[in-house]
């Protein structure tokens, strides 16, 4: 994939960059090497400060980078603005909690004294993902640096200039030269720079297949790895619940960034009580989506990334149709300029169909009607993916079955799944390994040193 900013609104080429050859990543190493062994030694606290400045920094900027974003992945300015806040919200976090979260341990043990220290490990690689451009970064860097680690950026390849954007704000946050670089390589280089000896870790949001590379060879190279990947997050509505409120909730977190969220709910599970009333209130919500240019603010609903995304979930729609699957609203691409794809709602889901298990990464729904609890639990885990769920009800006995038996990385009730730097975010399945976020998040990126004096 060439490194370029392609506007998704129009499908036009703004701006090409060339990849860095194998010898300036070799030099980016070397300075992200030496940056690291005295980052290591500077204080916690004077790391937070710089954290601090990013923050300001991301605040000063927000509406242009939030402009940069929507340029190069077309979603809709105000979400663009929000995710530049929330980074800031993330440096600041951590600014504050670090030195906490960090802190040494004492254990008591047979020596005098026995206790954990939380050292960082070094250069880490992050390959990340456009679809939240900025986030993705900063919830992996803010971390990782304050912990006093070292970072080398690969981004994806159609956001570049949000990729040099973010090392522009960390040089002017004032981090010395080499503790957070940009690599503009494409996915084929990745493997080298993780086989490099002085490139401690890796850690990768995207795909089930790059996660799965990404962790054979950190595998092979015996590296400590993080993976985010996809997710098919079920949505489960039960009698109980508020039906409009969870209706309304249902079209955000669908048709949030565009439909391309690893925790957008894409399985709504209704029990059948409540099935019309929801699906009524769901489809006009959804058929309502003003759809056009996310530079417009009015825009709720802007374009796919790429045409590949569009291509992949029109594939994917059209096999649910052929298995079977009653399209009540949307169900194609639209036509003319840009990569937009209309908001779908799909019901009749056939068991026998293997699309009903995959991540549709665009405003596409699936309906699932069930008769009991127990029905909603078997549908909501028989995917590979266990990222995120939600779940709505007002039933103690039914938030407690949830909370147990739902096979994700994160349950929430009577609300949409959402990232948060206070609470841990991750997957189990085929979602991911590890965990971002919290004091767990920075807790990956570190040698869990054991000291024992006798
Ligand atoms: P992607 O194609 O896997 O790309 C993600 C990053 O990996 C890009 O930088 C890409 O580089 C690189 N890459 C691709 N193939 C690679 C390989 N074989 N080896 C090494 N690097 C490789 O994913 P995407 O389409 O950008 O993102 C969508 C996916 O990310 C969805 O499945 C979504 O659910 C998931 N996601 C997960 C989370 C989470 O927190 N769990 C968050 C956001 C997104 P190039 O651009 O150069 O190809």
């Amino acid at each position: 994939m060439a490194i370029a900013t392609i506007n998704p609104t129009t499908g036009d080429t703004l701006k090409s960059f060339s990849a860095h050859s194998d010898a300036e990543v070799d030099a980016k190493i070397d300075t992200a090497e030496s940056a690291y062994r005295d980052w290591r030694l500077v204080d916690i606290a004077d790391r937070a400060a710089m954290l601090n400045k990013a923050a300001d920094i991301l605040d000063r900027d927000c509406e242009s980078l939030a402009a940069l974003a929507t340029l190069e992945m077309g979603k809709t300015i105000g979400s663009a603005r929000a995710e530049v806040q929330k980074c800031a919200f993330v440096c600041r976090h951590y600014a504050q909690k670090a030195a906490a979260y960090l802190a040494d341990e004492i254990l008591e043990s047979n020596a005098s004294k026995s206790y954990v220290s939380y050292q960082p490990m070094g250069p880490v690689l992050a390959v990340m993902p456009w679809n939240f451009p900025f986030w993705q970064v900063f919830r992996f860097a803010a971390p990782a640096t304050a912990a006093g680690n070292v970072g080398l950026l690969k981004h994806a390849s159609n956001v570049p200039q949000v990729a040099l954007a973010i090392e522009g704000i960390f040089r002017e946050a004032g981090y010395p030269d080499g503790i957070f670089q940009t690599l503009l390589i494409g996915g084929s280089k990745v493997e080298r720079v993780i086989r490099d000896p002085r490139i401690q870790a890796a850690t990768l949001t995207g795909s089930e297949p790059a996660g799965m590379s990404v962790g054979k060879i950190a595998g092979e190279e015996i590296k400590h790895v993080v993976l985010e990947l996809g997710g098919s997050d079920p949505f489960i509505v039960m009698p109980s619940a508020d039906i409009a409120a969870a209706a309304d909730t249902a079209v955000k977190a669908r048709n949030n960034n565009n439909g391309q969220t690893c925790i957008a709910a894409k399985r709504f599970i209704v029990h059948a009580d409540v099935y019309d009333e929801f699906t009524e209130r769901f489809v006009a919500g959804m058929e309502a989506q003003v759809i056009g240019d996310p530079m417009d603010e009015a825009t709720t609903l802007g374009p796919l990334a790429t045409e590949q995304i569009r291509t992949d979930l029109t594939k994917q729609v059209d096999q649910l149709v052929h298995d079977g699957a009653k399209v009540l609203t949307g169900g194609k691409a639209r036509t003319g300029k840009g990569w937009f794809y209309e908001p779908t709602v799909l019901a009749d889901i056939p068991s026998g169909s293997a699309t009903r298990c995959e991540e549709l990464f665009g405003p596409a729904a699936m309906l699932f009607k069930v008769g009991s609890i127990d029905e909603a639990i078997t549908i909501a885990n028989e995917t590979r993916f266990g990222l995120g769920s939600a779940a709505f009800t007002n039933e103690p006995a039914d938030i407690a079955r949830f909370a147990r038996d739902i096979e994700s990385g994160s349950v929430f009730i009577n609300s949409m799944v959402a990232s948060d730097p206070r609470l841990p975010f991750g997957g189990v399945k085929k979602s991911g390994v590890g965990r971002e976020l919290a004091a767990h998040g920075i807790r990956e990126f570190v040698n869990v040193k054991t000291i024992a004096i006798a």
